[in-house]
């Protein structure tokens, strides 16, 4: 019920590049946690002004802007809280993203940020499959020195054992990926470690 009230407004996480056009809002849950942090949960004013009108939303904080339009006038909200609680699903997607995510976006045998790709740990031609505990981010120059052996084979021992993660694990992970540009009213919802910069 609740997931579909949302999905009615089609946010969509914008682009915050020049943060200062768009002037996204910073999405809460019910409970002032973000709704992602990678990517952050953004609506577009748009979407936050509709959001406002129809009572799905609390604002928490507020950019100086002011929208008009002949018959109304809002300080454009900078963060926002949804009224209704949006429980994240519990089978999370197996997806190169999310891979990559659990990972940290480093190669799991030499830890490089470069040049990713996944790797079977144990090899297909082995038997090894597709899925959580066998996939793996590696850099190109690893997964090639890998070839098609195990990492017993290879002598690469693996820094961390891959493992379906769940939610909240993931968004722990993904705290540590800021974006550049942080408007200064978001932080307090966000990261503790991020200074805002003049
Ligand atoms: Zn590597």
């Amino acid at each position: 019920m609740t997931q579909l009230a949302i999905a009615s407004f089609q946010p969509e996480f914008v682009d915050i590049a020049k943060p200062t056009r768009h002037k996204p809002a910073l999405v809460l849950n019910a409970d002032y946690r973000p709704l992602s942090y990678l990517p952050l949960s953004l609506w577009s004013w748009q979407d936050v002004v509709k959001a406002v009108y129809q009572d799905k939303v609390e604002v928490v904080a507020h950019y100086d802007d002011v929208v008009h339009s002949p018959n109304f006038e809002m300080q454009l909200p900078s963060v926002v809280s949804l009224k209704q609680f949006v429980h994240h699903e519990r089978n999370l997607a197996f997806t190169r993203f999310n891979v990559f995510l659990r990972d940290g976006f480093s190669c799991v045998y030499c830890g490089s940020k470069h040049d990713l790709t996944f790797d079977h740990v144990i090899p297909r031609s082995f038997g090894g499959r597709t899925t959580w505990e066998n996939i793996v981010t590696a850099c190109s120059p690893c997964n090639m020195k890998k070839g098609g052996r195990t990492p017993q084979m290879a002598r690469m021992p693996l820094h961390s054992v891959p493992k379906r993660p769940n939610i909240y694990q993931l968004q722990e992970i993904g705290r540590r990926f800021p974006p550049r540009h942080l408007h200064s009213t978001w932080l307090d919802w966000l990261y503790w470690d991020v200074e805002l910069l003049p």
